[in-house]
């Protein structure tokens, strides 16, 4: 017995006007996904507790089993390890930001006007042999990931994740000297070292030819790196280990591929899927339908209904769920549910009209052998409150997935 898990980012919403009071989930054409709803049971679940806006990386934790008031050290590490990096215990680990900025460090653009995945692998070249003259002891490994992101680690003793960010998360603002956040020798240390390479790929970047080409061409340049979310690694047990299955994930976005990173599921690369909008939702739906000889469950994400939400953008919102749909009819057609159970929920939802994720519960749908169906045969928040599996929190779905496949020992005699 296998499983598939799609986790759906962002999906969820809240009546619009523009849609007389109905979500997209309710307008989109999605003859799948409510055919699944139709096979299986439903329900609503708070990812982490009801109320509670999840991060996109705490809800994750929270859906492969952990307690993020627990485990969650920052997001960084999440970042650094969807980028590829290794990351060791004590590492410190932060999300980075090509960013454009004016000579008085006033950032102008914090994306560096969405500069290409190439350009900015260019110019990560000019960073690889970064060290900071104070603390000298300190590696520093920096590694771009996709477009304008990317992700830092520092390592060596005495460092701390207690320090600010020094992205100012808006426009025409000064960069942000990053402070210690407590009182100790270690974020101090930290903050320095931040402070110091603030500048030094300032100096470095902003005379990069390929900064001047894009000054020339009147494209921002990429000229400085912002550092957010420090993180440590989180202490847990891979679900590898607490389930003895094998699991893999296609995530394309670099965040929540690293908290599969980091629950031991292994990465699979599908080319076409893009962690956009744009991505290929067939060919990664291929790739799990593959994964799976292999495999005991696997992790498909698709990230761009909460990219549309983040926007505003309803007409994508609503494409990117049709688009979900088409994964859901390849895997129906593929699958022999007989053999495999397909889970699919968002993470949280993103409501539209608020651009931001809120703590409402997310309808979830699953189905296979042995689920009992109940009376739900169209998935939205609405009809999946109805659902046979009532309200559940996020905690709880790797413990049943786990149940279905027969990979949980009996709790007493
Ligand atoms: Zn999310």
């Amino acid at each position: 017995l296998k499983a598939i898990l799609i986790v759906c980012d962002g999906l969820a919403d809240r009546p619009i006007d523009e849609l007389n009071g109905r979500t997209p989930l309710e307008v989109a054409k999605k003859p799948f996904i409510d055919k699944l709803a139709g096979l299986g049971a439903t329900g609503i679940m708070d990812t982490i507790a009801p109320g509670i806006p999840p991060g996109s990386d705490t809800a994750h934790l929270a859906l492969f089993g952990y307690d993020p008031h627990e485990v969650y050290r920052g997001r960084g590490v999440f970042e650094a390890l969807g980028a590829g990096l290794k990351v060791e215990s004590k590492d410190i680990a932060f999300r980075c930001n090509f960013a454009t900025v004016d000579s008085e460090l006033r950032v102008v653009d914090r994306r560096a006007g969405r500069i290409s995945t190439e350009e900015a692998g260019e110019l990560s070249k000019s960073l690889r042999n970064l060290t900071s003259k104070k603390h000298p002891d300190v590696k520093i490994i920096f590694k771009h990931s996709t477009e304008h992101r990317g992700a830092l680690i520092l390592r060596g003793r005495g460092l701390s994740r207690q320090v600010s960010d020094s992205d100012p998360e808006g426009r025409e603002v000064k960069i942000q000297r990053v402070k210690a956040l407590d009182n100790s020798g270690e974020a101090r240390k930290t903050a320095e070292i931040l402070n110091e390479l603030t500048e030094m790929t300032y100096k470095i970047l902003n005379k990069n030819p390929i900064n001047l080409r894009r000054k020339q061409a009147g494209k921002p340049p990429a000229n400085i790196i912002l550092f957010r979310g420090a993180g440590q690694m989180p202490t847990v047990t891979s679900i590898s280990e607490i389930y003895k299955i094998k699991a893999a994930c296609v995530v394309p976005n670099a965040l929540v591929r690293g908290v599969a990173v980091a629950a031991g599921m292994t990465p699979i690369n599908v080319p076409e899927a893009t962690g956009t909008v744009e991505t290929d939702t067939v060919a990664k739906a291929k790739a799990a339908v593959n994964a799976l000889a292999k495999n005991d469950l696997v992790l498909i994400h698709v990230k761009g209904a909460d990219n549309a939400s983040h926007d505003g953008n309803l007409k994508q919102k609503i494409r990117m769920i049709e688009k979900i749909d088409e994964m859901l009819e390849y895997l129906l057609e593929n699958l022999d549910m007989n053999e495999t159970y397909i889970f699919l929920t968002p993470d949280h939802a993103t409501p539209i009209k608020l651009q931001n994720h809120v703590g409402d519960p997310v309808p979830i749908v699953m189905a296979g052998s042995g689920i009992v169906k109940d009376d739900v045969n169209f998935f939205s928040e609405k009809t999946c409150a109805k659902g046979g599996l009532c309200r559940l929190r996020g905690i709880n779905l790797m413990p049943i997935i786990m149940n279905y496949l027969g990979k949980i020992e009996k709790f007493g005699a």
